[in-house]
């Protein structure tokens, strides 16, 4: 069987597009046994909304008025819909022409997505066994899809393993023009939980089925879309970004990975670097007044990759 020689985006062009995945605070109303801590602790409060439009702006002098990139602004938590001034803070965005993504828990009141999904591109909701309203979750679905590209991760807590299958098959039953992404979670969002490899299997094969079965209605190339495996042999394979983790295959030491140029991190400090998985130097904060972006990407030095989902859906090339 021929080597892996790049793991690359499946469409092209989402190679243009950088992704500002900004923690905006630690303040949740959850605290998933996965989750450290420290991310929703709400010992970070949400940063003042003038700041974020500030550093917003510099991205966009950046990255869209000098490199022609087009950029997305991610926003996480904690979970982000808690923040008071987030209307104002996504409506502020899109009328200053950017797009906005957000990676929430799905918990506000239907009244609050009526009006967030005005302001939307995106919408990440995670499905979190020990806390999610499963019926509400899906009523959220259904209420923001037609109006926000919408995703679905299915977080598979090992202990609660039936029980996320069966969200997954409910969530893909009663709603529709959506994406569904079973995820294996990782403790302290590092070292994956012990799976079975039987449950390994059931989640990727639970992905392939659900996969074949999605009710899309809108085409959804202009964000992100799977993963693309290139071998030598020249031949190809789509992945999807979660199998990256399940299948193992998360090992790029060595390899050029685009981390600063198709994803800056800004955390709950406002500190700024080129990804979550902290091989690379912090580039700064978004209050310094002299910032030097990335220009060229990253050579990865770990042994294994500890992004989670999210760095791994970043170009890494063999070199
Ligand atoms: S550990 Fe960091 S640099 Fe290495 S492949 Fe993962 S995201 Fe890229």
């Amino acid at each position: 069987m021929s080597d892996i020689i790049a793991l690359k985006h499946q469409f092209e062009k989402t190679e243009n597009i950088l992704i500002v995945d900004w923690g905006v605070s630690n303040v949740c109303n959850y605290a998933c046994t996965y989750c450290p801590p420290r991310t929703h602790a709400g010992t970070y409060p949400f940063m003042p909304i003038e700041k974020i439009l500030a550093f917003s702006q510099r991205i966009v002098d950046h990255y869209v008025n000098d490199l022609g990139k087009e950029v997305y602004f991610l926003y996480t938590g904690g979970e982000v819909t808690l923040f008071k001034d987030f209307i104002t803070l996504i409506k502020g965005q899109k009328e200053n022409g950017n797009k906005v993504s957000i990676s929430t828990n799905g918990s506000r009141k239907l009244k609050f997505w009526e009006t967030a999904k005005k302001y939307l591109f995106q919408a990440s909701l995670s499905y979190h066994v020990e806390f999610t309203d499963l019926g509400h979750f899906i009523n959220v679905i259904n209420l923001i899809k037609s109006d926000v590209y919408t995703h679905v991760n299915i977080m598979v807590h090992p202990d609660y393993f039936q029980d996320c299958l069966d969200a997954a098959y409910r969530v893909l039953n009663e709603t529709d023009d959506i994406t569904i992404d079973l995820q294996i979670v990782l403790k302290d969002f590092i070292e994956p939980y012990p799976y079975t490899p039987q449950q390994r299997k059931l989640i990727i094969e639970a992905n392939k089925d659900i996969n074949s079965r999605l009710k899309l209605k809108r085409t959804r190339d202009s964000y992100r879309g799977l993963m693309k495996l290139k071998f030598s042999d020249g031949s190809e394979e789509l992945i999807k970004p979660g199998d990256v983790l399940t299948q193992n295959m998360h090992t790029w030491k060595g390899w050029k990975c685009y981390i600063g140029l198709e994803i800056l991190v800004v955390d709950i400090n406002g500190d700024i670097y080129r990804s979550w998985c902290g091989d690379s130097e912090k580039i700064g904060n978004i209050n310094d007044a002299d910032l030097e972006f990335p220009q060229e990407p990253h050579i990865c030095s770990k042994p294994m990759c500890t992004g989670g989902v999210t760095d791994t859906m970043v170009t890494k090339i063999k070199v």
